[in-house]
């Protein structure tokens, strides 16, 4: 299980995340929903142990985060993060080194099933290889909780649909699984719970069963957003 208990992070006055508490539970799958700029990226680099919080409590099964949370936690960032003269396969490589929850034959069958070349150096990658890549080393990996950050972005629709599956089958097997997006309808089908965030808090939370009472998620989505001002909307 995952707690945050007031979490904050401020960048130069600025409050990215304000006062967020949540629990996160074994086999369910969390969206967290929001324009650009509510704070999603910020609230799961804090959880991934990436980004120091200014102030509040995060705990993985009761373990504070830090270096004995980090091998059971996988996060896929929406950023490229690899040197420029790795293959894929050696991508593959460094993330065994990394974490022992990897697993190499998972990976070379995700590749397959993405159609990535183990032989192709990161450089020689669109920018939705790149994002299959991340994915399919992320997916390789089987850790308590698994977050990623705008899976769907930039990837063509049936890769969206192996990710749906794979993240269904995670949570099937009792992973706790967290996933940011904005494209919300595509997700709908696959979560449990949806978490609303704008300027860096939680507005508004539920399963989805709760949730549905008040109308479909892109219906709420529009109702609590839809009010905002282009400039609020957009990144800062
Ligand atoms: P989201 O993922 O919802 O788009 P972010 O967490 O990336 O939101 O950003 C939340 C807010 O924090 C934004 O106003 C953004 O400009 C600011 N922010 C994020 N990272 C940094 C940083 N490293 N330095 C300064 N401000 C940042």
């Amino acid at each position: 299980m995952l707690t945050c208990t007031s979490l904050s992070r401020i960048y130069a006055g600025h409050r990215a995340v304000d006062g967020v508490s949540l629990t996160l539970e074994p086999g369910k799958t969390y969206a967290l929903l929001g324009p650009n700029g509510s704070g999603k990226t910020t609230l799961m680099k804090m959880i991934a142990g990436l980004t120091k919080p200014t102030s509040g409590d995060i705990r993985l099964n009761g373990t504070p985060i830090g270096p004995e949370t980090k091998r059971h936690i996988a996060y896929m960032p929406t950023e490229s993060y690899f040197y420029s003269y790795m293959s894929i396969q050696d991508a593959g490589k460094y993330y065994a080194d990394f974490f022992e929850d990897f697993g190499r034959d998972r990976y070379a069958e995700m590749l397959t099933r993405m159609q990535l070349n183990p032989k192709d150096k990161v450089r020689q990658l669109s920018s939705g290889m790149n994002a299959k890549l991340r994915l399919a080393l992320t997916l390789s990996r089987d850790a308590e909780l698994m977050m990623f950050d705008e899976p769907l972005n930039g990837v063509d629709i049936l890769t969206r649909t192996q990710v749906i599956e794979e993240i269904s089958r995670r949570r099937d097997a009792g992973r706790i699984m967290l996933l940011s997006t904005h494209l919300v309808e595509e997700v709908e089908g696959l979560l449990d719970e949806a978490l609303f965030m704008q300027n860096g808090v939680i507005v508004k939370s539920g399963s989805l069963q709760q949730l549905s009472r008040e109308g479909t998620l892109t219906e709420l989505y529009l109702k609590i957003y839809g009010g905002m001002s282009e400039a609020e909307v957009k990144p800062c």
